[in-house]
């Protein structure tokens, strides 16, 4: 066997032993756990691998353990450009942060795959030493043949037991093969029997029994580099992974990467199968899908304004169900100081509801200060609407001073849950805004003395110097001049006595100055626009009524 490994890879200039020696086990104390994120660039992150990168940094991080980034790039064709760097800027923008990896460095570099090719190469070759792998020299056009076959006689797929040809091939067989260029893959030698069953543990899914495996699965593939299986197992092993955290469509493949761990002696990590997000489609739940689903693409969150954090708090959510008590029980309430469990993970599919989202999204919101949301809008309005952003700038102080309202208090104000709305929600504070808007449309003015109303409260009445109380009880004083009833109650006993109630006087003033019907506490807005602007914008509001 050794000639044969020597046969296969005559120049190797390392050996798995230096290796292991190289990547020494790491100083961990009880618990630490280490994890990885282990993306393929095929793409950008979307939705459902950045909630894997959550799991995985969430567990390394409330252990004090380790968090690495390995970027799985063996698979040459399915291969982007900036594939790398894309996923990279990606994880930043989320402030998923790394220990080490790929970009960020570390004593198991490379982490990069396609640049451990004689690692893995050396890791082969002991296990062709032992005779537990092989060259295959299958050609495709035989394995459609045998996969025919097997689809007649109604047989199991893949290449194992009588199909395995090349298993017990001859040196003297295989070294003609090679001298004549032939191209060849290395199959692992299955010693598995698949009538027997093997039990493992999922830290997630519990324990699960499945058949073991006997398929000779290629580990080497002709270009020298290893298939996900192989390269995954080595990866884990050198960088000393404890826990591999990964979506679930790698279960059925544990049987196999057990068995590679058993055949190359080593102890595999634990295992924890992540469920797919799904969505709601009509009557049935189906996996969230990159192709169908704008919301599976993370441009969609930047798009839309959605705060990163709030997404980040709701994928605790998904993650533990008691997470979400935990985040409302208190403003304080933060992801790090809440103790995350495998077994309290959704076994099954786990339903990512938008709707949801937007709703801790308000609650994430209403907790920031006014000085934290307006930097955050700054950084969104910059990017997607940059005539706002300069009003933003230019009227820091009436921002501030309008983001503040009911927001301090005991239960502050929860009417955004995306950044996108914020114009929409502030826009009558700037008078750059103001003037376009200002139409005054759909408001339906009950009283016929609105004018003299307005211009009586704000010239007799108004004073920015009161207090909240001071301020209603001068609003009730002048309402009474011109037939409002002071109390809702009042109002309702005797309808036909008064033009309306005291909402309907703070209707019109709130008409006067914002243009709408609905807005935060009037006092503060009143505060916030100042006195000067209140009477510009009066004026203008009682030339369009005349
Ligand atoms: N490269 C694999 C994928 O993108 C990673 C699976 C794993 O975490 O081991 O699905």
């Amino acid at each position: 066997m050794k000639d044969l490994a020597n046969l296969l890879f005559p120049n190797l200039k390392v050996t798995r032993e230096e290796l292991e020696k190289k990547y020494p086990r790491r100083n961990l104390e009880n618990g630490q756990m280490v994890t990885r994120f282990a993306p393929s660039p095929t793409g950008f992150v979307h939705l459902g691998s950045l909630y894997t990168s959550f799991i995985c940094s969430t567990f390394a991080k409330q252990t004090n353990g380790v968090f690495y980034l390995r970027i799985e790039d063996t698979d040459q064709v399915r291969k982007v450009d900036n594939g790398i760097e894309g996923i990279i800027n990606d994880l930043k923008t989320f402030q998923i942060e790394f220990d080490e990896g790929e970009s960020i460095g570390g004593i198991y570099a490379p982490y990069t795959q396609s640049q451990r090719k004689e690692i893995y190469q050396a890791f082969i070759k002991s296990l062709i030493e032992e005779g537990k792998a092989y060259p295959c020299f299958l050609t495709q056009e035989e394995i459609n043949e045998i996969r025919a076959n097997q689809e007649t006689n109604k047989e199991r797929l893949g290449i194992y037991g009588k199909y395995a040809k090349y298993r017990n091939y001859s040196l003297d067989d295989i070294k003609k093969m090679i001298d004549d260029n032939i191209p060849y893959v290395i199959r692992f030698k299955s010693e598995g029997d698949f009538n027997k069953t093997i039990e493992v543990k999922d830290c997630i899914k519990g324990k699960i029994k499945f058949p073991e495996n006997d398929m000779d699965v290629i580990i080497m593939k002709s270009d020298g580099l290893p298939t996900y299986h192989f390269a995954h197992v080595v990866d884990d092993y050198l960088m000393h992974t404890t826990h591999v955290i990964r979506g679930d469509e790698w279960l059925s493949s544990l049987p196999i990467h057990i068995q590679l761990f058993q055949s190359l002696h080593i102890k595999a990590p634990k295992y924890a199968h992540i469920s797919p997000l799904t969505k709601k489609d009509g009557a049935t739940v189906r996996k969230l899908s990159k192709r169908y689903d704008s919301e599976c693409a993370l441009v969609y969150y930047d798009q839309s304004g959605i705060p990163k954090d709030a997404l980040k708090i709701y994928f605790a959510t998904l993650m533990n169900p008691n997470f979400e008590p935990f985040y409302m029980s208190s403003k304080q309430s933060k992801i790090e100081d809440y103790k995350f469990e495998f077994s309290k993970m959704p076994v099954g599919g786990t339903l990512f509801d938008l709707n949801k989202l937007l709703s801790i999204s308000k609650i994430y919101l209403s907790r920031l200060s006014n000085v934290q949301i307006y930097n955050e809008m700054l950084t969104y309005y910059q990017k997607y609407d940059k005539s706002f952003y300069d009003i933003l700038v230019n009227n820091e102080d009436i921002s501030l001073a309008a983001l503040n309202i009911e927001r301090t208090g005991k239960r502050p104000r929860k009417d955004f849950s995306i950044y996108s709305d914020m114009k929409k929600e502030l826009w009558y504070f700037y008078d750059e805004l103001f003037d376009l808007h200002s139409v005054y449309e759909n408001v339906e003015i009950k009283n016929t003395y609105i004018n003299q109303f307005l211009q009586d409260y704000f010239n007799n009445y108004y004073s920015s110097c009161d207090n909240h109380d001071e301020w209603y009880e001068k609003v009730k004083l002048c309402a009474q001049k011109y037939g409002y009833a002071s109390e809702v109650k009042e109002y309702k006993e005797n309808p036909s006595k008064y033009i309306g109630h005291i909402g309907d006087a703070c209707e019109c003033i709130r008409v006067a100055v914002t243009t709408s019907l609905k807005t935060p506490d009037l006092y503060e807005v009143l505060k916030v626009l100042g006195k000067e602007r209140i009477l510009t914008r009066v004026n203008m509001f009682l030339k369009k009524i005349s």
